[in-house]
């Protein structure tokens, strides 16, 4: 059975968090003499002076109105890429536990636990992107903590299937980081609605991508209050900077613009797949649920060449396992992905 306490490394569990002088006091005052900040104000006006609120509480509220989710299940990250460290650094010992990745998938998580001297075990994703139980289960041992799987998957664009993803949840003893960075763009729902029901289930989502705010750096770990309490204590205090808990605030309350974009982005994703699918050096394109199509093509470096001539960088995938052949084109505005045809058709007649 799983079991949180056993996850824990030792020096997290008797670690005491620091407390800054806004833990120590937080009530109201008239005069802030405890932070050694800039009293007679910053180089931006009057602005920014002060440490920002290490608990993003009122941040926490707004995400948990949005995701009607309780804030106790909710971590805030410096990004996604923050949670997948202070995961690694909560619950693997350098040197002793293990991991499993399912390549070809997002890249951090793997850096990421190198970064840590934790061991990365491969069992790689099946041929139509799914995730393969069976290898799963085989590199699982008593020292392998965390399952990583990306749903909607980067680079491939697919969901896993519901039914694979509830059986690892079942079966697998330590923690499934189910990372959906792009679900705001999938056909299926979030997976926070199990959270209740999965005490092992890590789920991860970023303002990056459907929100478009990828330079606030902001992303979220939605766990039990068990997990999440530990990812507070070990994060550094004030990681989410007081710029961006301001933005993002305000930026919430445009879900309804958000949701314009994501459908106009949906419609323009599926007229580049089906314009694409005419050039006759397109050999595959994999059903996507995000705002990128990966796109097999004959010849993929010497596209990934011609493009940069014409001022168009795409990401060349075609040295990735499971990937070669395959370009990954991130969906654009009308006039972009016009462009990019242009261009496309030009290649072709071009190269004929
Ligand atoms: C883009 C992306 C992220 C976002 O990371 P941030 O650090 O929040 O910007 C996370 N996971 C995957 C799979 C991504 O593609």
């Amino acid at each position: 059975m799983f079991n949180f306490n056993n996850i824990i490394r030792e020096n997290i569990k008797q670690l005491q968090p620091y407390a800054s002088a806004r833990d120590e006091f937080n009530g109201n005052a008239n005069i802030f003499l405890d932070a050694n900040e800039n009293s007679l104000g910053s180089a931006w006006g009057d602005r920014y002076n002060r440490y920002p609120d290490p608990h993003q509480r009122a941040l926490k509220q707004a995400i948990g109105r949005l995701k009607q989710t309780a804030p106790e299940n909710i971590f805030i990250g410096n990004g996604s890429d923050e949670c997948i460290d202070l995961l690694y650094r909560c619950c693997c010992n350098p040197g002793t536990d293990n991991c499993i990745i399912c390549p070809p998938t997002y890249g951090m998580y793997e850096v990421c636990g190198r970064i840590n001297d934790i061991e990365i075990r491969t069992a790689p994703l099946q041929e139509d992107f799914q995730p393969d139980l069976v290898a799963i289960e085989a590199l699982t041992d008593e020292h392998t903590r965390i399952l990583w799987l990306c749903s909607p998957n980067n680079p491939s664009g697919n969901c896993m299937r519901r039914d694979a993803l509830l059986y690892l949840l079942l079966h697998f003893n330590g923690l499934v980081v189910i990372d959906e960075a792009y679900i705001d763009f999938a056909a299926a729902g979030s997976f926070l609605p199990e959270l209740a029901n999965y005490p092992n289930l890590v789920l991860l989502q970023t303002l990056s991508k459907a929100w478009g705010l990828a330079a606030l750096r902001l992303g979220m770990a939605f766990a039990s209050p068990e997990i999440i309490r530990v990812l507070d204590k070990v994060k550094p205090p004030y990681n989410i900077n007081g710029a961006t808990q301001e933005i993002v605030l305000e930026a919430l309350q445009q879900a309804a613009s958000v949701k314009e974009k994501q459908e106009l982005l949906l419609l323009e994703r599926e007229t580049l797949r089906q314009q694409l699918s005419q050039l006759p050096f397109v050999e595959n394109i994999f059903p996507s649920d995000a705002n990128f199509l990966l796109v097999k093509v004959k010849d993929p470096n010497r596209i990934y060449a011609y493009l940069l001539t014409r001022g168009i960088v795409v990401r060349n995938r075609n040295a990735i396992t499971g990937c070669t052949g395959c370009l990954r084109i991130t969906v654009g505005t009308p006039n972009e992905n016009e462009y990019l045809m242009n261009a496309l058709i030009n290649y072709t007649n071009s190269s004929v």
